[in-house]
C-alpha cells in the first residue's frame, strides 16, 4: 500500500503550475443526437495528471466540504501513483456509491468548490470525475455471504437514502426488505436523474450488489396506503426507515395548464428516461415533444427537462425563469452543458396563461415581465411582475418544473410521526430517529429536495443508530467499518 504522502515534502509550488486538462465531455452536437452518458472517459495517463494537481492541503478543505468527509486528497495520491483500485477504495470506506456521486454532485458547490484552484478562478482538481474514473475501472470483490444476525428491518423508499440503510445493515447480517411504491428500485436515481447525466446501469448494479447480500425488494407498494407502518412492525420487522423523498411536485393553477402540450417535469422525464419495463403503466406512453418547447423553472430538474427535450428532437428549447441567472438554484455546470446543446434562456419572465389553438392543442403561453424586488425567506431577490408589461410565446410544448415538497399523504398516515407543514419529517440528527419508536428517517424525506451526497451521508448515520437498535449492546463503529469494497 501507498504511504501517505509527507505534507512537507510536496512540492506545492511545482504542482501549481502543472496545466488542467480539458473534461472528456463529448461534442455537443454529438451527445445531443443520444441519451448516453454526456462525459466520457478519460486515459488513465491523463487521470493520474489531473490527480497530481492536487496540492495534498494539509487543511484538506475539500474533505470538510464534502458531505460524507470522502479522504480526497488521500485517494488522488494512490491515482497519481498509479494505484486505481487503493484510490476506489478510499472512495468506497466512506460512500456507499461513490459511482453515482461522482458523477451528480454539484462538485462546485462542494468538494470542488473548496479546491485552493477554484479560489484562484482556475479550473479545480475534478474530484468528482476522477472518484467515477476509478470506482468505474475497479470491480467490487464478490459479496461473501454474512451471518445472520437473526434481526428484521424494513425500508420504504429505494432512492439513494433506502439504498444506503438496505447496503449497511445487510452488511451486518441483518435480513432487509426494501418496499417501493415505483415498478423498479432507485427512486430519484432512476426515475429523476436522466441517463445522460447517470447511466441506470449504475443503479441496477447496485440493486444486484444488494440481492446478492440478501436484500428482498417488494415494487409497486405504497407505504401509508397498500401497507401501513403498524404492519410492517406487526410483521416482524423491528425497525423500519422511512425514505420516501420529496417527490411531490407543485402543480399549476394557471389556466390552461392542462391543455395537451402540457407535461409536469417528473412524468416526462421518466417516460423520456426510463426504460419501458421499468415505467408505471400510467407512463408507459414515451415523451415526444413539438418543434417549440417552453421549460418553466430554474432548478436541476428544469436543466434536466430542457436537455432531455433538446435530445427528443425539439427544435428551439427555451427555459424561462422569472429571476436572473444570478439567483437561479440549480448547477452551474449542468447549465452550461444545456447551453452547449442549444437552449435558450428568457429570464425574468413568468407565464400567466397557457393557451390552445383551434385543435384544442397548446399554440401560446402569455406572460409577464419580472423585476427583482427585495429578498425574500431564501435571501434571494424577490420576482414581481411589471405593471402592464405583457408578451406571447408560441410554443407547442410546456414543461412545468416548480419544485418539489414532502410527501404530506404518507407522513399523515403513519401514527406518532412528527413533521413539519410541508410534510417533511422531523429527525434526531445525530441518529435518524423519528418521534414514532423504531422508526428512523432520512434523505429528502426530512430535507426536502436536497442531494444525492446529503442523503446518503443521512442515512448513513440512521442505519448505525438502527443497527444498534436492533442490537441492543452493539458498539457504534467508525464508517469504515461498513466499507462496500
Ligand atoms: Fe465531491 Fe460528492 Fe465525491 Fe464528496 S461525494 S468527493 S462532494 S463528488
Amino acid at each position: 500500500m501507498i504511504e501517505r504522502p509527507n505534507s512537507k515534502a510536496v512540492d506545492r509550488k511545482r504542482r501549481l503550475a502543472l496545466a488542467a486538462s480539458d473534461l472528456p465531455l463529448r461534442d455537443a452536437a454529438v451527445r445531443v443526437a443520444d441519451f448516453e452518458e454526456a462525459y466520457g472517459a478519460w486515459d488513465l495517463e491523463t487521470a493520474r495528471a489531473e490527480a497530481e494537481r492536487c496540492i495534498q492541503c494539509p487543511a484538506a478543505p475539500c474533505v470538510k466540504a464534502c458531505p460524507l468527509g470522502n479522504d480526497i486528497p488521500y485517494a488522488l495520491w494512490l491515482l497519481e501513483h498509479g494505484d486505481v483500485a487503493g484510490s476506489a477504495a478510499v472512495f468506497r470506506d466512506t460512500s456507499t456509491m461513490p459511482e453515482i456521486c461522482g458523477r451528480v454532485c454539484p462538485q462546485s458547490e462542494l468538494c470542488e468548490g473548496a479546491c485552493p484552484y477554484t479560489k484562484q478562478g482556475r479550473p479545480p482538481v475534478p474530484i468528482g470525475r476522477l472518484e467515477a474514473f476509478v470506482t468505474d475501472r475497479t470491480p467490487r470483490a464478490e459479496d461473501r455471504p454474512v451471518p445472520p444476525s437473526g434481526h428484521r428491518a424494513a425500508v420504504v423508499g429505494a432512492g439513494p437514502a433506502g439504498l444506503t440503510v438496505a447496503e449497511i445493515l445487510a452488511r451486518r447480517g441483518h435480513a432487509v426488505t426494501v418496499f417501493d411504491a415505483w415498478p423498479a428500485q432507485g427512486g430519484v436515481l432512476r426515475y429523476g436523474i436522466p441517463t445522460f447525466k447517470m447511466s441506470h446501469r449504475l443503479v441496477s448494479e447496485f440493486e444486484e450488489r444488494l440481492r446478492a447480500l440478501g436484500v428482498e425488494f417488494v415494487p409497486d407498494t405504497f407505504v401509508g396506503d397498500d401497507l401501513s407502518v403498524d404492519d410492517l412492525f406487526s410483521r416482524g420487522f423491528e425497525t423500519v426507515f422511512l425514505g420516501i423523498g420529496a417527490g411531490v411536485y407543485r402543480e399549476s393553477s394557471l389556466e390552461g395548464a392542462d391543455l395537451p402540450g402540457v407535461h409536469q417535469a417528473t412524468p416526462f422525464l421518466v417516460r423520456a428516461n426510463v426504460d419501458e419495463a421499468l415505467r408505471p403503466e400510467d407512463l408507459a406512453e414515451a415523451a415526444t415533444v413539438g418543434r417549440r418547447v417552453a421549460v418553466i423553472g430554474g432548478g436541476d430538474t428544469a436543466m434536466d427537462c430542457v436537455r432531455t427535450a433538446l435530445r427528443l428532437g425539439a427544435e428551439e428549447v427555451t427555459c424561462w425563469y422569472r429571476r436572473t441567472e444570478s439567483e437561479m438554484p440549480g448547477n452551474p455546470r449542468d447549465r452550461e452543458l444545456a447551453r452547449q446543446e442549444g437552449a435558450k434562456f428568457r429570464w425574468l419572465a413568468q407565464p400567466v396563461r397557457f393557451r390552445a389553438d383551434a385543435d384544442g392543442h397548446l399554440a401560446f403561453m402569455d406572460c409577464v415581465e419580472m423585476a427583482l424586488g427585495e429578498p425574500d425567506d431564501s435571501g434571494r431577490r424577490r420576482p414581481v411582475p411589471v405593471d402592464g408589461s405583457g408578451l406571447t410565446a408560441e410554443v407547442d410544448t410546456v414543461i412545468l418544473s416548480l419544485g418539489y415538497g414532502g410527501d404530506m399523504e404518507s407522513v399523515r398516515a403513519i401514527p406518532g410521526l412528527d413533521a413539519g407543514e410541508s410534510g417533511l419529517i422531523h429527525i434526531d440528527a445525530e441518529t435518524g430517529a423519528t418521534s414514532r419508536e423504531g422508526v428512523f428517517a432520512g434523505g429528502d424525506a426530512v430535507l426536502g429536495p436536497a442531494l444525492v451526497v446529503t442523503a446518503v451521508a443521512q442515512a448513513r448515520r440512521a442505519a448505525l443508530a438502527m443497527h444498534e437498535q436492533m442490537t441492543a449492546d452493539a458498539r457504534m463503529e467508525p464508517a469504515a467499518s461498513w466499507s462496500t469494497r
